[in-house]
């Protein structure tokens, strides 16, 4: 499961992910990070058993927290199946089905927005922009 966590770093420089690492025991995968002096935004990825103690603890910690589910929108009016997405995705969300139409595998995207921008389409979108 998918987290996207933001926290303040006004109050200090603690590692607060490695904090709830040590404070759970529970392994996390940081999939992309952006932290400036005031403030950072991490995507984590977590087994999904563990997401309601991490939750807490990062809330805890004065973190908060979104579950990230199915974040990408595809509008099929505009998807021709070009397959430009396929190639530049490094999740490896899009595939084809055996009809050659695309299939978003969205609990793998990490929003790195790459497809979003090449879409010659504009076919794709997040969800809630
Ligand atoms: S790049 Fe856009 S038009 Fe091409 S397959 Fe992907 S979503 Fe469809
Ligand atoms: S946003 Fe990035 S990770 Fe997500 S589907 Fe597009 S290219 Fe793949």
């Amino acid at each position: 499961m998918k987290l996207i966590v933001t926290f303040s770093r006004k109050a200090g420089r603690n590692p607060i992910i490695a904090q709830v690492v040590k404070d759970t025991g529970v392994l996390i995968n940081v999939e992309r990070a952006l932290i400036d002096s005031s403030e950072g935004e991490a995507m984590i990825d977590i087994p999904d058993e563990a997401c309601a103690l991490v939750k807490r603890r990062l809330s805890e910690l004065g973190a908060s927290v979104r579950v990230l589910e199915d974040v990408l929108d595809l509008d099929l009016d505009r998807c021709i199946d070009c397959g430009a997405c396929i190639s530049i995705c490094p999740q490896e969300v899009f595939v084809f089905d055996n009809d050659w139409k695309l299939v978003v595998r969205g609990e793998k995207c990490v929003l790195c927005g790459r497809c979003i921008e090449i879409c010659p389409q504009r076919a794709l979108s997040q969800k809630g922009d």
